[in-house]
């Protein structure tokens, strides 16, 4: 049996860290979306609310379960029996970060294997930060997000 552990900020969660979650459901056993409580960003959605967000866009996939964690993800990977780290790949950028943070992580611990999954096509300029952007300055993110992270994106920028 293979867990699978897809970590991330999720601030908040995208159709494009759906597309991933659901494929790496189909790809391994139990897949595990763990929410990092405190990445060295500006939020603008806690962590309880970054959990509720993601459990309810991932409420049709069986196999997945939501948690969030604290302190380094390979530490995580750990205690949840992760074999695999799953992140997703949009941009050239996002492969130098993830190939220094992966080689890192072999260091940290040698049996966790990453796998990157390739952004789907439509979704390759879909981000949080700049979905954040548009919704703050009036713009339309509906297509880009499940239903109820943009309800909540605009209550949050309410004026
Ligand atoms: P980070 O974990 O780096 O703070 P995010 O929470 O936004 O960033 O993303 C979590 C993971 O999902 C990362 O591996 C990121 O590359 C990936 N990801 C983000 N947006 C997309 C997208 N549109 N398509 C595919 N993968 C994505």
């Amino acid at each position: 049996m293979t867990i699978a552990l897809y970590p991330g900020s999720f601030d908040p969660v995208t159709k494009g860290h759906v597309d991933i979650a659901e494929r790496a459901a189909v790809l391994f056993d139990e897949l595990v979306v763990a929410v990092y409580d405190a990445p060295p960003k500006r939020l603008l959605f806690s962590t309880e609310e970054r959990v509720e967000l993601m459990k309810k866009a991932l409420s049709h996939i069986p196999n997945a379960r939501v948690e969030f964690f604290t302190g380094l993800t390979v530490g995580f990977a750990k205690k949840v029996n992760a074999d695999v780290i799953v992140r997703g790949l949009r941009m050239s950028s996002d492969f130098e970060r993830e190939f220094e943070m992966a080689l890192m992580n072999k260091k940290l611990a040698a049996n966790v294997e990453l796998v990157c999954l390739m952004t789907n096509l439509e979704y390759e300029f879909v981000s949080s930060s700049l979905l954040k952007e548009i919704c703050q300055l009036g713009g339309s993110i509906d297509e880009f997000v499940p239903e109820h992270v943009a309800a909540a994106l605009k209550e949050k920028f309410r004026r």
